[in-house]
């Protein structure tokens, strides 16, 4: 008997209708043989909805209240799943995060799991039940009640999936798998069969919403089998995996965007080895998450650095830039908002090249500024203009043939 995970996102349980559909798809995978632990997230947009109640009340909540409050919502699915099963006469049981073993860091808002403690999962399917677990939710050593960051269920999933040992971990969703891009916005974008960890990781990290950046670095560490599939429609996903075998003559295998960034540049910095340390320091002491930095010397020697911040995150930098004045001796602080960042993700990059110079050539033929640039082994990333974005986007996958029709006369090659 094959112990499986999946999880289904707040849409998929956005209303009863909905959540009486997932519990006959868990009762028909139970069917068929299956130990099943189930993982859901807070019913449609409430989370969100909770959000705005704090907001309401404060500027400034207390983060282990705040996650006191968003726990809520994923409790909310767990027994009315319960619920819907027991009417279809399937023995259930509904568990929280630390009912569950689920151990994370002391922070509150973005913790990590540390451990999890399988045994009374486990017990439960043993005993024949389906399990359903809150996700996005752990304890602290503390015993206070924590929360992974939004989008956390995934990482439950996978997590409970790698302590189980489970044969895969399914994550039921809106769309119907992993795209080459956002199909809202690329209209040629299409589904991949699969995709390696890495460059799942690397996506979802560039902004790629579909699966939460922890929940791929688990299943890569424990070697998870990843599927991302739709919870409407029973078609096939998309399997994220060690080395896929298909499309593997593909350079670039898919892009991601992301806007709300900006750029903030320093301006003639005295040159010291220490001035980089003094101000990324200060910036990340008050947890501001830098994403690009562009350091360049001027003729007569000063120092100018340029670095992308999330554009929430825009005052408070420059707050603190402002308060360090006299300490890091520049001589002007500019910052520009609406940009976006456009990347492409590949593992046939690391013996590819010419494929940056390609994403630059393409670019400038659509007359897109590129204001900033960053390079890993296996994507390249720009910084261009917010109103480019999608524009940017569409060219970047044309040129690196992703496009539907594109792909056909590569397998026709292939095969
Ligand atoms: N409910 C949480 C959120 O909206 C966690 C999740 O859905 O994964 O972010
Ligand atoms: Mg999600």
């Amino acid at each position: 008997m094959a112990t499986v995970v999946q999880k289904f996102g707040g849409t998929s349980v956005g209303d009863t209708a909905k959540i009486k559909r997932v519990a006959e798809r868990i009762k028909r995978r139970m069917e068929a043989g299956d130990q099943v632990v189930t993982v859901v997230s807070a019913m449609g947009k409430s989370t969100d909805k909770l959000v705005d109640l704090a907001n309401d009340i404060t500027d400034d909540p207390d983060p282990r209240e705040m996650d006191m409050l968003l726990t809520t919502g994923e409790q909310v699915t767990i027994s009315l799943v319960v619920m819907a099963l027991n009417e279809l006469n399937v023995e259930a049981v509904s568990l929280t995060g630390w009912q569950a073993g689920i151990q994370t860091e002391c922070t509150h808002g973005d913790a990590r799991i540390t451990d999890i403690d399988k045994s009374a999962v486990q017990d439960y399917l043993d005993e024949g039940k389906a399990v359903l677990v809150a996700g996005f939710q752990g304890i602290s050593d503390e015993g206070n009640i924590t929360t992974l960051g939004r989008g956390g269920s995934d990482t439950t999933a996978v997590a409970l999936a790698a302590a189980l040992g489970a044969e895969s971990c399914s994550i039921f969703t809106d769309v119907t798998g992993v795209f080459t891009a956002d199909p809202r916005y690329v209209k040629q974008a299409r589904q991949m069969p699969s995709i390696s960890y890495d460059e799942m990781l690397e996506l979802a990290n560039l902004g790629a919403g579909v699966l939460h950046p922890r929940a791929v670095e688990f299943a890569k560490n424990y070697s998870v089998p990843l599927i991302v599939a739709s919870s409407m429609e029973e078609v096939e996903g998309t399997l994220v995996e060690e080395e896929p075998s298909m499309e593997k003559n593909l350079v670039v295998r898919g892009l991601a965007f992301e806007k709300d960034i900006t750029k903030i540049s320093i301006e003639r910095l005295p040159n010291q080895y220490d001035t980089m340390a003094v101000i990324f320091k200060l910036l990340a002491n008050e947890g501001i998450n830098v994403d690009l930095i562009i350091q360049q010397t001027t003729s007569d020697h000063a120092l100018n650095v340029s670095f992308s911040v999330d554009t929430d995150k825009l005052g408070r930098a420059l707050e603190i830039l402002e308060e360090n004045k006299a300490e890091l001796c520049y001589s002007m602080v500019r910052h520009q908002s609406m940009l976006s960042k456009v990347s492409i993700v590949g593992s046939g990059m690391i013996s590819n090249p010419g494929v940056a110079a390609d994403m630059f050539e393409t670019l400038s033929e659509e007359e897109i500024e590129i204001m900033m640039v960053s390079t890993s082994e296996i994507g390249v990333s720009a910084v261009v203009p917010e109103s480019d974005m999608i524009k940017a986007a569409n060219a970047l996958h044309s040129k690196f043939k992703l496009d539907a029709e594109e792909l056909e006369k590569v397998e026709a090659l292939s095969s």
